[in-house]
């Protein structure tokens, strides 16, 4: 059975109404993680996150191995810079009618910045208002921008807040990462953080 989209109904086990037939990737319908509206995003990552779940299931039902709904996760590269977006942007966000605060920190990923290679990061985090949930994150930054992004879509996936960034633990190295000092997903965290207190 296909939707008015033309994509194949599937529930949450990624089963279509055919008994024993499963869909994944481009072909399966796919429902937005944070706004729960069905959404045609197409992606082979999460084709392949949709895939596992499948196979999970395939022949005994694992309960809690549900696919909870698509995250857009997108990066990309123009020459040494790299973009990337997770959950919903702020645009989005006010069209589903969800109040947000946003955080941006602008800062750069080695430390400290003037070591060779450096290339300036910013990110940008959006919470639901009251809440403090993490909906929604950008990137633009050097080849980490990408994997960064990554991080910003297991914390949409696992409901972080923007209080379980601040106390986040994480790792850094002068030519890897930020400063631990100035780690933006924290950075962007705290600002959103200040407007919670004002508000
Ligand atoms: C230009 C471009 C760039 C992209 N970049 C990214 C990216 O950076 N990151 C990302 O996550 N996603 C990206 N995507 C999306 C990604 O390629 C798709 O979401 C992903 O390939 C979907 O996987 P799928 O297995 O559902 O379908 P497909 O990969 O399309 O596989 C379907 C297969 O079924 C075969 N087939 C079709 N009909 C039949 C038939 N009747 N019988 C037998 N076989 C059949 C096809 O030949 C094909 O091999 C990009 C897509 C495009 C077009």
């Amino acid at each position: 059975m296909v939707d008015e989209d033309n994509f194949m109904s599937v529930d949450e086990y990624m089963r279509t109404h055919t008994p024993d037939v499963f869909a994944v990737g481009d072909c399966a319908q796919k429902r937005d993680f944070v706004t729960r509206r069905r959404v045609p995003t197409m992606l082979a990552s999460t084709a392949c996150a949709e895939a596992r779940i499948a196979a999970m299931n395939l022949f005994n039902l694992h309960v809690v191995k549900t696919f909870i709904g698509t995250i857009a996760i997108y990066s990309t590269a123009i020459g040494d810079i790299g973009f990337g977006t997770a959950g919903v942007t702020e645009m989005r966000a006010k069209e589903e009618g969800i109040s947000t605060l946003t955080g941006i920190f602008e800062g750069v990923d080695k430390h400290p910045g003037n070591l060779p290679g450096a290339h300036t990061q910013i990110v940008k985090l959006i919470s639901a208002k009251h809440s403090g949930v993490i909906i929604g994150g950008e990137v633009i930054g050097g080849p980490e921008a990408g994997e960064l992004t990554n991080v910003i879509g297991l914390a949409i996936q696992n409901r972080m807040t923007v209080n379980s960034f601040l106390t986040a633990q994480i790792g850094t190295h002068p030519c890897l990462t930020a400063s631990p000092a100035a780690y933006p997903l924290i950075k962007a965290a705290e600002k959103i953080a200040i407007q919670m207190l004002r508000s």
